[in-house]
């Protein structure tokens, strides 16, 4: 029996639950994103302009929906900046050092992210995911989805 799943919100999370849901093979799933194609949205949003880090549970969940030769190609290697005052001048300046880390985290921006997100269930789950973009949802309905 195939279950009809809706997702309010298509950012990194939203999308990874879609991938991660359609590799089981028994989910029907629409996912309801407000704000427009990531494809046609710029890569840095003035007010909302971050990057984020992927690292730890978010390389497990990466691996998971087997999306990393994706990110391989589309993010930067994760590097961790440590803040921290050089010792040898005198009035306190802030310098950054790199921060050993031995684990294969990934950085880009929140857009990156969520292109490379995006492309994946369209190309391998199109047929068991639906991305609805320009669609808000107010209210879930158990039978028609968001409205
Ligand atoms: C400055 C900054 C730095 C950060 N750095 C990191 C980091 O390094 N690592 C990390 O893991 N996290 C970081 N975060 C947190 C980061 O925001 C989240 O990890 C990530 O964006 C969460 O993804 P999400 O899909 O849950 O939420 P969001 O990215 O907020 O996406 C939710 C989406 O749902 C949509 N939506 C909401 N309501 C509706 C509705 N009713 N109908 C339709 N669509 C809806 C929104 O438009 C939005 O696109 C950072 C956050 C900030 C602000």
């Amino acid at each position: 029996m195939t279950i009809s799943v809706a997702i309010v919100g298509g950012g990194p999370v939203g999308l990874t639950l879609a991938a991660a849901l359609a590799q089981q093979g028994r989910f029907e799933i629409a996912v309801y994103q407000r704000a427009e194609d990531h494809f046609r949205a710029e890569t840095y949003n003035p007010d909302r302009c971050y990057t984020i880090d992927i690292t730890g549970h978010g390389v497990r969940a990466a691996r998971f929906i087997g999306i990393t030769d994706r990110f391989d190609t589309g993010l930067i290697h994760f590097k961790g900046l440590k803040i921290a005052p050089h010792p040898w001048h005198r009035r306190l300046e802030v310098g950054f050092t790199e921060e050993p880390y031995q684990g294969k985290g990934r950085t880009g921006s929140r857009g990156d992210i969520c292109r490379c997100l995006q492309a994946h269930p369209l190309e391998r789950h199109a047929d068991s995911v639906a991305l609805r973009f320009g669609a808000e949802a107010s209210i879930v309905d158990r039978g028609t989805h968001a409205s």
